[in-house]
């Protein structure tokens, strides 16, 4: 699904840097194809639920949002959501779909050696365990969470329904429960599916402890016909400090995406970008 239409008006922006220790940047130079180096993953980031602005109802609480990192450093965050919702969960029963695991995502990222951030919905895990542990334990990727079913959190979230106000808290909440249960160096990030949100989710899930990461980089390969949409949407779309939204879980809802990423990823360090995760996005 395409990204960056539905963040509703109110919604709070901001530009967050996060203190933590984190793993040496892989990058060609630091990281030989044939020697990969297995090193600590950093300690999550936490970032604590920041005040609303003024005007805001008393003493509320947001969640706080990252839409990008900073904007004077050569470095962009390529980062791939693990959809599943309850229509293509049946669609995975029916056969109507082989498998919502892009695994061949996953080894093409091995083999340029690309950093990147997963925000897998609790639904996925369940339907993965397996994978999710592999993910967890590789050095390579960082682990947000993206709520249990991939329902919306405004009233108009494309098709994705809408998760009621008082089960929104509950919701990720279940989602991070699941992934702290195999990931012990889990991330604090969140995404709200379809990028959609307002004060009112923001407030409610303030508790939860996550920030959510936005994107100002739209990967456009929901539904993709081809690669080349994708290539050309975000190699004319990033700058320093992007974070780019993409897909990790194939099937027929991004079945593009491993094609994409390839010249995605040469082109960008051809223009001298550095790729890394959210969390090295924000380390400094
Ligand atoms: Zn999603």
């Amino acid at each position: 699904m395409t990204w960056g239409k539905h963040v509703a008006a109110g919604a709070l922006l901001l530009t967050l840097v996060a203190c933590s220790n984190t793993r040496p940047v892989e990058t060609p130079q630091t990281r030989a194809p044939s020697a990969p180096v297995r090193t600590a993953k950093p300690i999550r980031p936490t970032i604590a639920p920041v005040q609303a602005k003024p005007g805001a109802s008393t003493n509320a609480k947001l969640m706080p949002v990252l839409d990008h990192g900073p904007r004077d450093r050569k470095q962009i965050a390529l980062t791939f959501d693990a959809d599943l919702t309850a229509l293509m969960r049946r669609r995975l029963v029916s056969g109507k779909v082989k498998s919502y695991y892009n695994k061949a995502l996953i080894d093409e990222l091995h083999a340029l050696h690309v950093p990147a951030t997963m925000f897998l919905t609790g639904m996925w895990m369940e339907q993965y365990p397996d994978v999710t542990r592999q993910l967890a334990n590789d050095p390579l990727f960082e682990l947000g969470t993206h709520t249990y079913d991939h329902r919306g959190f405004t009233k108009h979230c494309y098709t994705l329904g809408t998760v009621p106000r008082d089960q929104m808290l509950a919701d990720v909440r279940r989602a991070i429960v699941e992934l702290d249960r195999v990931d012990p160096h889990a991330t604090r990030w969140f995404r709200f599916p379809g990028g959609c949100y307002d004060t009112t989710a923001l407030h409610e899930l303030a508790p939860a402890g996550v920030t959510a990461v936005g994107l100002d980089v739209p990967g456009a390969d929901g539904f993709a016909k081809s690669p080349q949409p994708i290539i050309k949407q975000v190699l004319d779309h990033v700058q320093n400090g992007s974070i780019v939204v993409l897909h990790m879980h194939g099937g027929d809802n991004a079945p593009y995406t491993t094609q994409a990423v390839g010249p995605i990823v040469r082109q960008l360090r051809a223009r001298g970008y550095q790729l890394v995760t959210v969390t090295e996005l924000v380390s400094h």
